[in-house]
Parts: C-alpha cells; sequence; structure tokens
C-alpha cells in the first residue's frame, strides 16, 4: 500500500533465494555503449542506510553507474541487485530466472530517487504538482495526502512559500531544491545524487549543500552520491570510493581516502581538485 513506511526492513516477497543482504550490490557489471567499455567488471555492495560518494576524473563511469541503478541504462554484464532483487532478471515460475518485465523494474524503480545536475522538474506544473505528480500517480496516493506531505517537504528544503510557482521562476538553487523535496516524496530507500551542484550559480551551491548533508544526517535513507564538492563528501560519507577508467581504484573511510590514499592516481585528482 502506498502509505507503507519506505524504511520497513521485510524481505520483499520476489526476493531471490541466495541473493545478497547488501541493499545494493554491482556484481561483475560490464557497460558497454558500442565498443567503449565505460564499465569493467565492477564490484561493489552498499548497506542499508549507507552513504556512499563516487570521485574520481569526468568520463570514469560514475554517472553511468547512477543511470545503471535508475533503470535509465542496462547493463551490458553481469548483475545489479537491489534489496535482494536482480535488476536485469526475476524470479521465473520454475524457481529460475527469466528476464525482468516492465512491472518488476516499476518496482524497484520505487525505492529509488534520483536528483539530476540539471533539475529536470516539469515545466509545465507548479511546484506543488511536480512534488506530487509521481506519489498520485504511481504509489495511489490521495491527492490530498500527498500534498499534505508536499508541503511538509517544502517547509524542509526552504520553499514553503513557492507551492503555486512555476519552475521558470525559481533560481537553480529554489528548482534544486523542488527537485530534492520531488524526489523525498517519493519517501525512497535510495536516494541518487549525480553532480546536483554543478549547475548553479556558485552563490546557490552551499545552501544546497547544506541541506543535503541535513538529509544524510537527519534521515535513515541510503545515499550513493556523484559529487566534485569534496569537503561535502568528507562531511556525509560513510564510503568514499575512487573510480578512474570504469574501475573503483580505491575505496575507504573519508578519513583514509582524503588523508592518506594508497594510489597515486587518487592523489593526484585530489591534489587537482582540493
Ligand atoms: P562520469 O560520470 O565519471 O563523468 P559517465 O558515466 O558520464 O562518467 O561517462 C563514462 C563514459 O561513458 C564517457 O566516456 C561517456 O562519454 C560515455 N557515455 C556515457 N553515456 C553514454 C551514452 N549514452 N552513449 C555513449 N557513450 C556514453
Amino acid at each position: 500500500m502506498a502509505t507503507d513506511h519506505p524504511l520497513e526492513k521485510t524481505t520483499p516477497a520476489d526476493a531471490v533465494p541466495g541473493a545478497p543482504a547488501d541493499l545494493v550490490r554491482f556484481d561483475r557489471v560490464v557497460k558497454r555503449f558500442g565498443d567503449h567499455t565505460v564499465l569493467d567488471r565492477l564490484d561493489f555492495a552498499v548497506q542499508r542506510g549507507e552513504h556512499v560518494t563516487l570521485i574520481g576524473p569526468s568520463g570514469s563511469g560514475k554517472t553511468t553507474i547512477l543511470r545503471l541503478l535508475m533503470t535509465l541504462e542496462r547493463v551490458s554484464d553481469g548483475v545489479i541487485w537491489v534489496d535482494g532483487r536482480p535488476l536485469s532478471h526475476m524470479p521465473g515460475p520454475d524457481g529460475g530466472l527469466k528476464p525482468a518485465s516492465e512491472k518488476h523494474l516499476r518496482e524497484i524503480r520505487k525505492k529509488i530517487g534520483m536528483v539530476f545536475q540539471q533539475f529536470n522538474l516539469f515545466p509545465n506544473m507548479n511546484v506543488l504538482r511536480n512534488i506530487t505528480e509521481a506519489p498520485v500517480s504511481v504509489l495511489k496516493v490521495e491527492r490530498a495526502e500527498a500534498e499534505e506531505r508536499a508541503r511538509e517537504l517544502l517547509e524542509l528544503v526552504g520553499l514553503a512559500d513557492k507551492a503555486g510557482a512555476h519552475p521558470t521562476q525559481l533560481s537553480g538553487g529554489q528548482q534544486q531544491r523542488v527537485a530534492i523535496a520531488r524526489a523525498l516524496a517519493m519517501r525512497p530507500e535510495i536516494l541518487l545524487l549525480d553532480e546536483v551542484t554543478s549547475a548553479l550559480d556558485p552563490e546557490l551551491v552551499a545552501g544546497v549543500l547544506d541541506l543535503l548533508r541535513e538529509i544524510a544526517h537527519t534521515t535513515d535513507i541510503t545515499m550513493l552520491c556523484v559529487t566534485h564538492e569534496m569537503n561535502f563528501a568528507r562531511d556525509i560519507s560513510d564510503q568514499v570510493m575512487m573510480f578512474d577508467s570504469g574501475k573503483v581504484i580505491e575505496s575507504g573511510s573519508p578519513e583514509k581516502i582524503f588523508g592518506d590514499p594508497d594510489h597515486e592516481r587518487t592523489r593526484a585528482f585530489l591534489s587537482a581538485v582540493l
């Protein structure tokens, strides 16, 4: 039912026996675009409630990872697991696996919210409608209930007075706050943040990062975050993964990665961006 608590710890009915217990697991994931291998047998896991930051040079595959999780792209090989379900397959009638249906993907997608670099608000809808659209049409929440929740979220993101505004009447920072509220309105278990401050004017960046810090520190939502904001990454991360050419070259606590990285490549990257 739509109002189920999003963080309820139950075993999903369509979980596959023997599936990993991690909330997210990439298992030898390969992603190719034509003959360009962007991710090369990538393995990593994210635990429930963990905040993971993906750092590394442009073109190293970070955004592709978020897009695969959001099912905006399909893997070329390997398996992505979300809460015990493979993204590419689902349990078949004989106990084996069959290719994932759209319905299976939709069910998994409900667990995941994404905030994009370019906000991607619906331009023809006001702020309130942007936030309530998916809860009403996808989760089948009553409109009045969705609006009440949307107003709470607008309060949280500091835009209580903008419910009736259209996206074009808002600054970039305000639009991104609405996009964050819209993602949270779906009560996601996992929030994907893809360079959410890169398109903002510099003076608007700190406010959005402070909001995300607050969300990270006051909710149980699992976060996967691609960012070039290293201080932010240091503040919110349980785990930092350093990517290069579609591989994790090292991962660890922010203290380890920012303070004493093992790899020369990580040191070079950090000295270029810090
Ligand atoms: P990052 O987020 O680390 O900057 P991306 O995941 O955006 O890296 O991109 C990794 C590589 O994949 C880049 O070389 C990019 O050009 C390529 N790529 C990403 N999406 C596509 C696509 N839809 N078609 C072709 N190449 C793509």
